[in-house]
């Protein structure tokens, strides 16, 4: 079904950007049915793509293709075989038996997340668009990997936005919701069921090994620790001591078994539960400090609505962590919000230190790991940020 673009709007496709908004559409004979495929048409009547529709969402297009072509089963299978073969040039699966295999707009697969835990495929479906061909997909990627187990994970907030109910469960095979993982060697015991994102940070691979080689005779605070991911990597990196904050009881239990799960030395190992606003604070009244402090917050800005007072969240702990460092010390610090970019984010980070009274260096930039990849025209792809700073 054809839809044509109001005059001028088709700028945006011919940079190859996936995203048609509601505001750009002349109009639409008949409402296509949610998640149908529909071409693009310029206001001349020019085709410019072949999208899945969005009635539900201020996104109301997402391109399939720039190309003429069917968008079918076959079509599924080439991108699909695309992603993976990126994933393999980058020898990703060397490393690790989790990865991103397809990162949704960056692959050219708009909404569709898939994500490979050992012999387990998560898929998480964001819109109309991947939901109308989930079936297919799946049995795409089992064709194409080789695997038999699907489990999905469609419950992210997002999907409100397209209209869709929550989904999760088993989507093919056997019902497998825990699996040990190995990652640079290191084992972490993952629940695809309950934990966050698909089960793990994977974006944070190639972050966790750089703490590791960093970590040595350091004592470490893992601040918003998770299940250990880093904090593991800096024991295995032969940490003096770590110490694990986050405000999950479940999520430390889960750290300290993924200590125990690489014969860490636990003796070394301390976990804490808390606020790491409110800890942060008792933390300096004690006059305690560390050689490395890791910051990787939950995302406090989403979108740039919330950029404000994200920025003021960032600067409380990061200008508190410079406060906990001894010279020389790490500060390993993040941000996973869309809505603060890199730019931004050293500026933040810069006012921290300033205001801690500390000098500091930016000695790395970090990101997310390579199998979360940007396409260049889509930039919204980019989230991760990372900077380890020295303070003098
Ligand atoms: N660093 C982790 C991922 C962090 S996810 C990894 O690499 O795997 C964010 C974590 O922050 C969650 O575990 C959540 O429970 C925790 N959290 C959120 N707000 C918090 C707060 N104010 N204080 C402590 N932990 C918090």
């Amino acid at each position: 079904m054809p839809i044509l673009l109001k005059p001028g709007r088709e700028k945006s496709l011919l940079r190859r950007h996936p995203w048609i908004f509601s505001g750009a559409i002349q109009n639409v004979d008949e409402e296509p049915a949610s998640g149908s495929t529909v071409d693009l048409l310029s206001f001349n009547k020019h085709f410019l793509a072949r999208a899945s529709y969005s009635p539900h969402s201020q996104i109301r297009a997402r391109i399939w293709t720039f190309d003429d072509e069917p968008v079918d089963k076959e079509f599924f299978r080439k991108r699909i075989r695309s992603s993976l073969a990126t994933r393999h040039s980058l020898l990703v699966p060397q490393h690790t038996d989790a990865l991103r295999l397809i990162y949704a707009e960056s692959d050219n697969l708009p909404g569709l997340i898939v994500d490979r835990y050992g012999d387990v495929l998560v898929l998480q479906s964001l819109t109309a668009g991947s939901e109308f061909w989930k079936e297919t997909i799946a049995d795409v990627l089992l064709e194409e990997t080789g695997l038999k187990n699907i489990y999905e994970r469609s419950d992210a907030d997002v999907r409100e936005l397209e209209g869709l109910p929550s989904i999760a469960g088993t989507l093919r095979g056997s019902s497998i919701t825990q699996l040990p993982i190995t990652e640079h060697n290191l084992k972490f015991n993952i629940n695809l069921q309950s934990g966050h994102k698909t089960g793990f940070y994977l974006d944070q691979r190639a972050n966790r090994q750089r703490v590791r080689e960093l970590a040595k005779d350091r004592d470490v605070l893992d601040c918003f620790c998770y299940t250990g991911g880093f904090s593991v990597n800096a024991l295995s990196g032969g940490a003096m001591s770590v110490l694990s904050v986050d405000s999950s009881a479940d999520a430390l239990e889960l750290c300290k078994e993924n200590a125990a799960l690489n014969d860490l030395p636990t003796d070394r190992h301390t976990t804490l539960e808390g606020d790491v606003f409110h800890l942060l604070r008792k933390f300096r009244d004690e006059a305690r400090s560390f050689d490395m402090i890791i910051l990787d917050p939950p995302k406090f800005a989403p979108t740039s609505a919330q950029v404000d007072k994200a920025a003021r969240a960032y600067k409380d702990i990061n200008l508190l962590a410079f406060k906990l460092l001894r010279p020389g010390g790490i500060l390993v610090t993040f941000s996973c919000s869309g809505g603060v970019d890199a730019a931004l984010f050293q500026k933040i980070i810069a006012g921290s230190a300033l205001d801690a009274g500390v000098d500091a260096q930016i000695v790395e930039h970090l990101s997310q790991a390579a199998d979360h990849p940007v396409l260049l025209s889509f930039p919204e792809g980019t989230y991760l940020k990372g900077l380890v700073c020295v303070r003098g």
